[in-house]
């Protein structure tokens, strides 16, 4: 059988890559070659950036008000949903997520965001009438939120769907024009979504070209006609992201990596606490920034806690994701995979004691996917490579604590801050809690509550900026102050005019 061709999607119609080159693309699960994806060069870009200019001129994507932009956005939903099997498929063997979470937890997120996105922008202050002041003089003041421009979008490969469409949404319901990088390691939801959104919209409002972030993104993110770059990835890579536009002052929201923390208190449901933290961590093998890696123990509970958490991490499906019943999937390729094993063996070295797992386990019919073993590594300590470091894996750290305080210590001690959490029979205790955990979002007794209303984003190393929710929107918009004066006649201007002139 033929292996299928990704290409760019430019100006409402597929196209091939200028420099004739294509990578392959391997479903993680099995290690075989599903399609090839277009190798995009500057010149792509440089096509796909002139459409999108083009389009933002175009008066009808320009001036369509935001209730029409809001219809569009709504008949978003129809289009997925009605293609949902084939997108869940698509995104299943090319990232190695279950068909379960799929369709359970990501079309639910998806759709969800869309609905939100569409109501904000009807009810959105685009413009805002500012009462008169004479301060210096009468004057009126509107107040109006534009489009910034062509936004550059650079998803990353753990949860491409989803990701995709938390950055086109509220870039589209701004009035903003796109151009998408995709990871080449998951190209294939980008391409569809985008052959199947962009005729409800203008050409040239969502462009695709796909390649690699060194030649591709690099070049988006230097590129002089793109006004604003979100990007989700590595901590590393988000730092160059902004260095490169400072050169143009773009604008720049960057979700980056995490280590998120949860402390446990004495007084918690240990079945609750040993059934969340592990969602918590083991949601897509552990490859999500937002992912609870670090679990704070306090040590009265340590020891029944960690013989729950091995007893039910032990007895999870590990498998084929396109299996209904499979919890645990692969890593998205193996060089990560031992990079994953790496980590747990270096904890194992500096001292951390091996609850379960640490091994990668071979499956049948997937003997060239890389999956690991839900692993629990008690007794570490913030000095280990393996509780500083993100591992994208599924891995859960456990460190025992003696008092408040020294949690909350532990917790803060790391260069990230994305999410952190409590687990706790007190939770108006936890409120206070909260306030002093620096994370951009804190979840009690649970874990992974996005809700599309609520900003997301991190504190110190972990990004820049907030996505989804009236935040998200924000985040595409620039703000210009339109003044009107009332006072025409100059000699009447004396607290302006009167500095420079004089009347007789
Ligand atoms: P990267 O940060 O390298 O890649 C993320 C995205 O950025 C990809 O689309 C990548 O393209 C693109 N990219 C790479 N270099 C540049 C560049 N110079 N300019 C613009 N875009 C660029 O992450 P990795 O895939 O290498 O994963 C490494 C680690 O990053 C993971 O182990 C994990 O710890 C963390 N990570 C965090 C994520 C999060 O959700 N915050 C998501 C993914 C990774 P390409 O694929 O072609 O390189």
């Amino acid at each position: 059988m033929a292996i299928p061709r990704l290409d760019h999607f430019i100006d409402g119609a597929l196209v091939a890559p200028n420099g004739g080159e294509y990578m392959d693309v391997e479903n993680p699960a099995t290690g075989e070659v599903i399609a090839e994806v277009a190798c995009g060069t500057e010149y792509d870009l440089n096509l796909a950036v002139a459409a999108a200019q083009r389009a933002l001129d175009n008066p009808d994507w320009r001036d369509m008000t935001p209730t029409d932009r809001s219809v569009v956005l709504n008949q978003f939903v129809d289009v997925i949903q009605q293609n949902a099997q084939e997108l869940a498929y698509l995104e299943a063997i090319s990232s190695g997520g279950t068909l379960s979470r799929i369709s359970k937890l990501d079309f639910l997120l998806i759709i969800d965001s869309i609905m939100t996105m569409a109501d904000l922008v009807k009810t959105y202050p685009f413009t805002q009438s500012l009462p008169a002041r004479a301060v210096p003089e009468l004057t009126d003041v509107k107040v109006v939120k534009e489009p910034i421009g062509v936004c550059g979008l650079i998803p990353a490969w753990n949860l491409p769907m989803v990701l995709f469409m938390n950055k086109l949404l509220p870039a589209l319901a701004a009035g903003n024009t796109v151009v998408v990088k995709p990871s080449e390691l998951t190209p294939h939801t980008s391409v569809r979504l985008a052959q199947l959104l962009a005729p409800l919209l203008p050409p040239g409002v969502l462009n695709v070209v796909n390649g690699v972030g060194g030649v591709v993104g690099e070049a988006m993110t230097l590129h002089p006609g793109i006004s604003k770059i979100s990007f989700t990835g590595s901590t590393a890579v988000g730092k160059r992201i902004l260095v490169n536009a400072a050169a143009s002052l773009k604008r720049v929201t960057l979700e980056l990596g995490g280590k998120g923390a949860a402390i446990v208190t004495a007084d918690a449901d240990l079945n609750a606490v040993a059934h969340g933290a592990l969602y918590g961590v083991l949601l897509h093998s552990g490859q999500g920034c937002e992912s609870g890696t670090r679990l704070l123990v306090h040590e009265s509970i340590y020891e029944p806690l960690l013989e729950k958490l091995a007893h039910i991490a032990g007895g999870l499906q590990i498998g084929d994701p396109m299996n209904p019943d499979t919890q645990i999937g692969p890593m998205c390729h193996a060089a990560h995979g031992q990079k994953v094993l790496g980590y747990i063996h270096s904890a194992l070295e500096q001292g951390a004691r091996l609850v379960c797992g640490g091994e990668r386990v071979r499956v049948l019919g997937c003997e060239g996917g890389f999956f690991i073993a839900p692993t629990i590594l008690a007794d570490c300590n913030n000095q280990m490579s393996a509780v500083r470091e993100e591992i994208f894996g599924p891995v859960l750290a456990v460190i025992k604590y003696r008092d408040e305080a020294e949690a909350i210590a532990i917790a803060n001690d790391s260069d990230y801050g994305l999410s952190a959490g409590i687990w706790t029979g007190d939770v108006l205790a936890a409120q206070k809690i909260a306030r002093r955990l620096q994370a951009g979002s804190v979840w009690i007794n649970d874990w992974h509550m996005l809700r599309t209303d609520v900003p997301f984003g991190g504190y110190k190393q972990s990004g820049q900026g907030r996505e989804m929710g009236i935040a998200g929107l924000e985040s595409y918009l620039e703000t210009k102050a339109i003044t009107t004066a009332f006072q025409r006649d100059p000699a009447k201007k004396t607290l302006t005019y009167g500095i420079v002139h004089t009347f007789d």
